[in-house]
């Protein structure tokens, strides 16, 4: 068994060679920046209003205004504005010549083709040219792509970008009690909750999986799945089958098939059996087959991993909050992960009762860390969790 510490290390330490591709942004979402964006233009490309009125020269005392020209969004502005003229401007439309300042339209009146102010407008109500971002700025770091980053790339006419593609990632799950939702439960059997649960976790940061579906715990028929999945995945995981039962073939399979187990067994709960592998630029996962074993196993070493094989190294979001009520534990020989809820800086320790306990993740939307060691996390004290 290997220090949870270590285990995050040996992970950390393997050299990837992110795969590298230029794809349209539509298709970007999930995948990782290769190298940082610079400003192609500036944005705002010209000096454009922020609301609907007229354009006038800020130091202009006039009475009233002459309107000179309607302008829309889009609109190339053809007059110049000078003392005692205004244009008629709409947000967005670019500012016309001579003009620095947008009366917006609440603050006016409108009478045969003439402007009056009717309440003194404080602010100036326009967008600097470059104001967000000027031509050569570095507008992007190396990152996950988000809607947001879509959106940063789309407003500088940028349709296509480098970057490192998320891994194919197969699930197989083991277990000769396992029968899918739909199908009928004989004596002896469980549904398999993991593959669904697996299938979300990867789908939900929009990454690709190929679910091979659930195996016996036949080590002829695990190993042709296997050696298949390895084949044409980039990372494999398979729940179930790691410990040390009679019929726990995981680790004999991943051997047999010239996979190196980097390691097999972390002082970490729930999750004690997880097992790492790689075969050149194969990796593979074995997971404990408990749902929440799974669940915690994936997002504390899978997903980092994942991350880490695109290039990325994976900031979790850690939230700080009160815990409102004590955590207490016998055995302290490992790191433990319990699901919470984090509500506005409080945490609620939820019922759970053992990584079997699928049901107490229902509320749980973070996850909170007893280290090695430690046997009471205390009430009224500051702690912080991890954001599932
Ligand atoms: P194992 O890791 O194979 O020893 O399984 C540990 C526990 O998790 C057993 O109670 C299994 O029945 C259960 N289990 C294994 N695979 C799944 C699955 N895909 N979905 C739900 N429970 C599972
Ligand atoms: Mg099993």
């Amino acid at each position: 068994m290997i220090k949870l510490d270590e285990a995050f290390k040996l992970l950390k330490d393997v050299k990837i060679n992110p795969k590298i591709e230029e794809i349209s942004i539509r298709n970007s979402l999930g995948f990782v920046l290769s190298e940082p964006v610079k400003a192609i233009i500036d944005n705002p490309p010209f000096t454009k209003a922020a609301m609907d009125g007229y354009a006038i020269i800020s130091s202009d005392t006039s009475d009233h205004f002459e309107i000179i020209e309607t302008i829309g969004a889009g609109d190339a502005p053809k007059n110049k504005i000078s003392l005692g003229k205004c244009s008629k401007i709409m947000t967005g439309a670019m500012l016309p010549e001579g003009a620095d300042k947008i009366v917006r339209v609440e603050y006016t009146k409108e009478e045969n083709n003439f402007m009056k102010i009717t309440t003194p407008e404080p602010y100036e109500n326009i967008i600097l040219k470059g104001e967000n971002s000027k031509k050569d700025d570095i507008i992007l770091d190396k990152c996950k792509i988000r809607p947001q980053e879509i959106a940063i790339l789309a407003s500088q006419g940028i349709s296509k970008i480098k970057v490192s593609r998320p891994p194919l990632v197969g699930i197989i799950n083991t277990g000769s009690e396992l029968k899918n939702p739909g199908e009928q439960l004989g004596k002896g059997q469980i549904y398999n909750s993991n593959g669904f649960q697996l299938i979300g976790q990867i789908t939900k940061e929009n990454w690709l999986t190929k679910y091979y579906g659930i195996f016996s715990d036949n080590k002829e028929e695990l190993q042709k799945v296997f050696d298949l999945a390895l084949k044409e995945c980039d990372i494999v995981l398979l729940s179930g089958g790691v410990s040390m039962g009679e019929f726990d073939f995981v680790p004999k399979i991943v051997k047999a098939s010239g996979a190196e187990i980097v390691f097999h067994k972390v002082e970490i709960k729930p999750g004690k059996p997880t097992l790492f592998g790689k075969k050149g630029d194969k990796y593979i996962f074995g997971m404990p087959g408990n749902p929440v074993s799974t669940f915690v196993i994936f997002d504390v070493f899978v997903k980092p991993f994942i991350y880490h094989w695109m290039g990325l190294n994976y900031q979790q979001t850690l939230l700080k909050g009160i815990l409102n009520k004590k955590i207490k534990r016998r055995k302290i020989d490992r790191t433990e992960y319990r699901p919470v809820k984090y509500n506005n800086g409080i945490i609620s320790p939820l019922s759970y009762h053992g990584s079997s306990h699928i049901d107490s993740l229902a509320e749980a939307n973070a996850l909170i860390r007893i280290d090695k060691g430690v046997n009471i996390l205390e009430e009224g004290k500051e702690y912080y969790v991890r954001q599932i």
